[in-house]
């Protein structure tokens, strides 16, 4: 595994799903983590973890985004991991879905590597990775409209900033992963009333037979830290559903 020894790395909406599981990877690599979400409870069974501190942080909140930043000081990895699911089609589109969405998948990543890139330019080092999703530019899936759609913007935010700092030590990545176990995805099975056809239906578009787990897509997100000759990649990590 990656060796991260000393470096500081800041994840987002690290409370459960696949930001619980990076940051519990990202200090066994021997980074120092900074464990942020809006979900105290949540952070808090993480505390003890050696080398991790939680703290509260809304990614929606521009003034609390800079204000914990510029306390935080020195960041080399960022990984932007919020994100929220909305279902449907252009036409199923809920008033302001739209508009959430954009500020929670794409603006919340803008804000954070606002506050992170002056400082990794300094010291011409620093790694950001963004969470996108083969549903994106990647592929077309049928009810993910709102966020097919910012989920290729994470995409092309990823590689506009990996164009202008490709040469002043700045990598930035996307991660698109199919479908993975988490709290989220239990939530959305369960909200379509029967849980087990939901589940089957998750299952049978994964060509690999099975969800993705989370510790899975938390490997990529460690070795993007590290994998100092790629920037400005979605890398798809999805049992084989893009192929
Ligand atoms: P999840 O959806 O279960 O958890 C999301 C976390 O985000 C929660 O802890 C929540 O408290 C936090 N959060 C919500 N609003 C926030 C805010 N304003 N500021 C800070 N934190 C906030 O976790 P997941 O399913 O692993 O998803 C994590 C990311 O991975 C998302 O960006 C999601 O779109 C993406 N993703 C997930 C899947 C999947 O199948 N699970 C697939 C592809 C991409």
């Amino acid at each position: 595994s990656q060796d991260l020894k000393g470096k500081t790395v800041v994840v987002t909406a690290a409370a459960q799903g696949i930001g619980r599981a990076s940051v519990l990877a990202f200090a066994a690599a021997g980074a120092n983590v900074i464990a942020t979400d809006i979900n105290e409870a949540a952070l808090a069974e993480l505390s003890g973890t050696p080398r991790l501190v939680t703290r509260r942080l809304d990614v929606l909140d521009d003034a609390a985004v800079k204000a914990a930043f510029a306390e935080i000081g020195r960041v080399d990895v960022l990984f932007n991991c919020a994100g929220f699911v909305h279902g449907g089609s252009v036409l199923d589109m809920k008033q302001g879905d739209l508009d959430f969405a954009i500020d929670l998948n794409v603006k919340a990543m803008v804000r954070t590597i606002r506050a992170v890139l002056p400082g990794m330019l300094e010291r011409e080092d620093g790694a950001i990775i963004n969470m996108s999703s083969v549903a994106s530019s990647q592929k077309g899936v049928p009810n993910r409209f709102v966020y097919g759609l910012t989920k290729a913007a994470v995409i092309g935010l990823t590689k506009a900033v990996a164009a202008d700092y490709v040469a002043k030590g700045i990598r930035c990545n996307a991660i698109c992963p199919g479908t993975v176990e988490s709290p989220s995805l239990e939530g959305r099975m369960r909200a379509q009333g029967d849980y087990e056809t939901a589940r089957a239906a998750f299952i049978a578009r994964q060509p690999m037979g099975r969800l993705g787990k989370a510790e899975e897509i938390a490997d990529l997100a460690v070795y993007l830290a590290g994998a100092t000759y790629t920037t400005g990649q979605a890398y798809n990590i999805d049992g084989g559903w893009s192929i």
